[in-house]
């Protein structure tokens, strides 16, 4: 078992294109309500992107008051790019299943074109909220992180 079933600090790191922005750079739907619920449930999120350092999407989205930092996401070999780092994701959110595979998270359901009736920050809402209850989740969105950082 990692830490993630216990009390103390979970960092969750979301990916930002297709997972929390569409390809036309708009928020998906309840990001912002899923991602308040996520902190006031005392998460700690982190916003990571292979595209560079997204401070400007997500102040553009009036965000930046639920994360705690924006930082550059490795685009391969990512178990030993996530060991050098100084903080470690508990668990990744992303629309890209080999990142989710590797270090264990939710594999969102891509959101490319807006929808305003996409639920899909809901469903990853479900899960997490079920993996920071029990360690894990049965849901098929859910990957066990492989590792032990
Ligand atoms: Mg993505």
């Amino acid at each position: 078992m990692t830490n993630a079933s216990s009390d103390t600090e979970r960092n969750i790191f979301f990916d930002v294109d297709y997972t929390l922005l569409g390809v036309d750079g708009s928020l998906r739907p309840l990001a912002r309500e899923i991602l308040q619920r996520l902190v006031d449930d005392g998460h700690q999120l982190y916003i990571w992107s292979g595209n560079g350092i997204r401070w400007r999407d997500i102040r553009k989205h009036d965000l930046q008051s639920l994360v705690i930092d924006c930082i550059e996401k490795p685009v391969s070999d990512y178990v030993n790019a996530v060991a050098i780092m100084n903080v470690k994701p508990d668990l990744v959110v992303d629309d890209d299943l080999e990142i989710v595979a590797a270090l264990g998270g939710v594999w969102a359901r891509t959101y490319y074109f807006p929808n305003s009736r996409d639920t899909g920050m809901e469903d990853i809402y479900q899960v997490i909220q079920e993996w920071a209850q029990h360690g894990l989740s049965d849901d098929p969105q859910f990957r066990a992180p492989s590792r032990s950082l």
